[in-house]
């Protein structure tokens, strides 16, 4: 009976998620243009530098285009052969034991000029099987608030704070996230995104150094630093969407929404319609 529950439950979300996270906002008749009618710098660097799948795992980035992004001065071959460096070296990493135990290391995958970052907790099970970071249900959750913002995966750069998936999928220990956050650092670096969209309490409490509840966190900009010397980047806390499938409630995902509707103005983009 429970797992009748369960089912329902589950087909219920996933005919909700298509109308609340897609259906309204990915055609361009329903964006609200702000300020006019052109396409922010921001929006024509994100669709002008989609990258292209090497068939790494989805780890590397290959891009025909010279480096553009505002505030980044890498080259681009550049950029993308250090990403996929730090995918070699994630892969051999062995500096706690989540690397014995998975089955594929997770770097991340995107756009290696991405505007916006989204950084989660770990793999789970799927992103362990296929070495892909966001591909099961709380990854295609993730498309579809990728899709309602009027962008494509291929436009983003996804990845986690650690990188290999823990067993049976408990909480990150202190000690893996200090080994693997290097990596994770080294990529933001390079990325240098306009915006880090931090998805869960993992993620914003590691990246703001903090013991704050995501509830009081989300929905503000707050400042990454990379360290004492440079700028910081504005990150955006949100749930993660492993736990707007478990809390599903139209209240819980109007706040993702709305912090991704910040994070769109932020960048000058395009806001759809559709959700108040
Ligand atoms: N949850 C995460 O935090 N990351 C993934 O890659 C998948 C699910």
């Amino acid at each position: 009976m429970a797992e009748k529950r369960n089912l329902k439950k589950v087909f219920d979300q996933h005919v909700e998620l298509e109308d609340f996270f897609t259906g309204f906002s990915v055609h361009p008749h329903t964006f609200a243009k702000k300020g006019g009618s052109e396409l922010s710098q921001a929006q024509d660097k994100a669709a002008d530098t989609a990258p292209h799948q090497n068939g790494n795992k989805g780890v590397g980035v290959k891009s025909d285009k010279p480096a553009q992004p505002a505030g980044s001065q890498n080259d681009d071959n550049d950029v993308i052969a250090q990403l996929n460096q730090i995918a070699k070296e994630v892969d051999a990493c062995r500096k706690c034991e989540l690397g014995n135990l998975r089955t594929h290391s997770v770097p991340g995958e995107g756009n290696p000029h991405a505007a916006i970052v989204f950084v989660g907790e770990g793999p789970g099970a799927d992103e362990d099987a296929q070495g892909r970071p966001f591909v099961g249900r709380a990854g295609q959750l993730l498309d579809r608030v990728i899709a309602a913002m009027g962008l494509k995966r291929s436009d983003v750069y996804i990845c986690n704070i650690i990188k290999c998936r823990p067993p049976e999928n408990r909480d990150p220990r202190p000690e893996e996230i200090i080994s693997c956050l290097p990596f994770l650092k080294k990529q933001l670096q390079l990325i240098h995104p306009k915006i880090i969209v931090a998805l869960g309490a993992h993620a914003a409490k590691t990246l703001l150094e903090t013991n704050k509840p995501i509830g009081q966190l989300r929905g503000k900009f707050q400042d990454f630093y990379f360290d004492d010397f440079s700028p910081p980047i504005k990150l955006m806390p949100t749930f993660h969407t492993a736990y707007l499938l478990r809390n599903y409630s139209h209240e819980n995902r109007m706040k993702v929404w709305e912090d991704m509707k910040t994070v769109l103005s932020e960048l000058g983009l395009p806001v759809p319609k559709g959700r108040g």
